[in-house]
């Protein structure tokens, strides 16, 4: 924790103010919302509840939730003088997912499908089955959520976009890749992750939208685990390197703690992002297009700027820590670049952003891809020096947040390393 701690990136006003919330539960000196959530009382038994009901007892619930949060921030309420109560908060978010996922509105495909039935599919294809395709402790995300320790990143399988560029698309395109995970054994491979010294618990894929019932069913297990999971193991990618299990890694007042990262499309629903807003303590999401016709050429994703703006500015809104990932692509600087990153100045001023130069022609943009499609012979090559560089100096004229992020991940480009 202490090497964590002392990273240069903490010392930069504008990251360690912005990311205040998620540095402090990721160092335990902060409880996870997921551990609030626990704290929130709801007086009513929840079998037998429509999801109407549910929902109003959720939002009643949320608001005393904030109100928590807010006297923990403040020092006016103790973690210690809050019970853990049955049922709460979370078990509402349990009740919700599920009954959700028998008219799949997780994401805003909204399809409406049945997925407990082996009927009907929607557009992700996925029933209720979750499958993990790795997980381990990533070190190539940026230094904030790498840490020193890595970050422990979970890929979970498929996705409800298409990018016919996906760097992932063994995991995103093959929804049948990877080991069918329980809630008790994502549970149990979260705890394995931190408690190996992972600084957080990195739900991504694929996409982990999709994933939702699973996922919430998986943090309302978390506690300090005494059995293994030796299944859950077979998708872990890192079982060649001898991590210990250490429980200061993830001690707070007695209980199991980590912080919960949402690394994603951002393509869900409104109720999606109701679900989230009080157990993700760190966001990590993509702002790929800056246009809805280059969104369903290149990703087949309708609605998209309308959908993944709105879900952005949400959680500018509410003021939780996020950092914004966005990926220069070939040939898009003036059409998606540029507009997305002055939605961002315009919307979320100040916000940490990482711009990516680290694009590369893959899956149906590959030549050399038995799927590549001349259609796409345009983004078949790397962007070039001129468009990262203007896309850096369009940022900074706009008073973009980006540096410490960016040029930490990609020395490339650097000023420093520049003629
Ligand atoms: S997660 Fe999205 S794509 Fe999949 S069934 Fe649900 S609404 Fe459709």
């Amino acid at each position: 924790m202490a090497a964590f701690e002392s990273l240069h990136v903490w010392k930069t006003p504008e990251i360690r103010e912005r990311l205040d919330w998620y540095f402090q539960v990721s160092v335990n000196k902060l409880p996870a919302k997921y551990l609030l959530c626990r704290r929130v009382p709801i007086y009513d038994e929840l079998d037998g509840l429509t999801e109407e009901e549910l929902w109003r007892l959720h939002d009643k619930a949320a608001s005393e939730f904030h109100r928590i949060r807010q006297g923990i921030r403040e020092g006016s309420i103790t973690f210690k003088e809050l019970r853990p109560e049955k049922p709460n908060l979370l078990d509402v978010k349990a009740a919700l997912v599920k009954k959700m996922l028998r008219h799949c509105n997780f994401c805003r495909w909204n399809c409406r499908v049945d997925r407990t039935t082996g009927g009907k599919h929607g557009t992700c294809q996925l029933e209720s089955t979750t499958r993990v395709s790795s997980y381990f402790h990533h070190r190539g995300e940026e230094l904030p959520i790498r840490g020193t320790k890595g970050s422990g990143t979970i890929f979970f399988t498929s996705c409800n976009m298409r990018c016919v560029f996906c760097q992932n698309a063994d995991i995103s395109h093959d929804k049948d890749n990877g080991v069918v995970f329980t809630s008790q054994m994502l549970a149990w491979a979260m705890w394995q992750l931190r408690m190996e010294g992972c600084h957080n618990i990195n739900l991504v894929g694929g996409e982990p939208t999709i994933h939702l019932h699973t996922i919430v069913e998986a943090i309302n297990m978390l506690r300090f685990f005494k059995e293994t999971y030796a299944e859950a193991m077979d998708a872990k990618a890192d079982i060649y390197y001898p991590y210990s299990l250490d429980t200061r890694n993830a001690y707070y007042e007695g209980e199991f703690n980590t912080p919960i990262l949402w690394n994603s499309n951002m393509y869900m629903s409104g109720e999606t992002m109701k679900i989230l807003r009080e157990l993700v303590d760190i966001w990590l999401p993509d702002f790929k297009f800056g246009n809805n016709k280059c969104a369903i050429w290149l990703s087949r994703t309708p609605w998209y700027f309308e959908t993944v703006s709105q879900n952005h500015r949400q959680i500018y809104e509410w003021g939780e820590d996020i950092v914004i990932r966005h990926l220069v692509m070939p040939g898009h600087l003036e059409c998606c670049t540029k507009p997305v990153l002055r939605w961002i100045a315009e919307n979320m001023p100040g916000t940490p952003v990482n711009i990516m130069d680290q694009y590369h022609p893959d899956c149906y943009c590959n030549p050399s891809d038995p799927r590549f499609d001349k259609r796409y012979s345009d983004m078949a090559r790397y962007p070039t020096e001129e468009e990262i560089l203007e896309s850096y100096r369009y940022a900074r004229s706009l008073g973009i947040n980006f540096e410490e992020i960016t040029f930490e991940k990609s020395l490339r480009f650097h000023p420093l390393f520049l003629r």
